[in-house]
């Protein structure tokens, strides 16, 4: 994709780097043929909040630790990082939908500010063992050592009626945050105007426009894959309503 995308006046979608992955793995109906998995993050200027970061992407930060899961990471899918410039972005607050190493890899670049995430998540993430703690895909190493004193957890906001059938959903100004249950445990997209930044509830727009489940063998990676289909379900059905401009990470 090409880089800074202005999806409104004060919305844009920056490109922080990609991976390399079969089609296959999101399209089971394609042919076999390697595609750029985009690591995307969004901006957004002069809400209520200030400026807002949602994820943080791909950085360097990560190459740079000496971590068996990067380097695991790296031999499966090698990670290319696109030049991009986080200091132009000045967020007063950034947004993690949730702690895959694609969403937290920059955060280091943003210091002191409040971060917004998900309890739920976090604490699945330290208390997670064994296969478990692998398939959290969490690297603690990308978190800032005050992470503790800048959290704001998305489950101590207001909780608000549901939304399109999603049952979890907390407001904070004019944010929501949705609990997009499959992909990743307290996984949360945001809702700001007519944006709805869905994440890795799907991985590229045909799964949401056919409703199309990812390839069978990509369970292992998924925290529910029965989760994952529901989500998939009502994403469409949001979807087909064309009320929304629906945003996923990857896509
Ligand atoms: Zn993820």
């Amino acid at each position: 994709m090409q880089n800074g995308i202005e999806l409104s006046k004060d919305i844009f979608i920056y490109n922080t780097g990609y991976c390399l992955n079969d089609i296959k793995n999101a399209l089971p109906n394609q042919k076999s043929k390697k595609i750029k998995f985009n690591s995307k993050i969004i901006y957004i200027k002069n809400s209520k909040l200030k400026n807002v970061l949602i994820d943080t992407g791909y950085s360097n930060y990560i190459n740079e630790l000496d971590n068996i899961k990067v380097k695991i990471h790296n031999f499966i899918t090698p990670i290319n990082l696109i030049k991009f410039d986080f200091f132009k972005l000045k967020p007063d607050i950034i947004i993690l939908s949730h702690f895959h190493i694609d969403h937290i890899g920059g955060l280091f670049n943003y210091k002191k500010i409040p971060i917004i995430c998900s309890k739920e998540a976090y604490l699945n993430c330290l208390n997670s063992r064994g296969f478990n703690k692998l398939k959290t895909g969490f690297i603690k190493e990308l978190l800032p050592s005050d992470f503790d004193q800048r959290v704001i957890f998305i489950e101590d906001l207001k909780k608000v009626k549901p939304f399109f059938g999603f049952d979890k959903v907390y407001e904070y100004k004019e944010f929501k945050f949705i609990n997009l249950e499959g992909h990743a445990k307290g996984q949360y997209g945001v809702v700001y105007k007519d944006l709805f930044y869905v994440a890795d509830a799907y991985w590229q727009k045909e799964n949401l426009i056919y409703n199309m489940m990812p390839r069978k063998l990509t369970k292992i990676i998924h925290d529910n894959y029965e989760e994952y289909e529901k989500t998939l379900n009502k994403l469409h059905n949001i979807y087909i309503k064309n009320k929304y401009k629906m945003v996923a990470t990857h896509d």
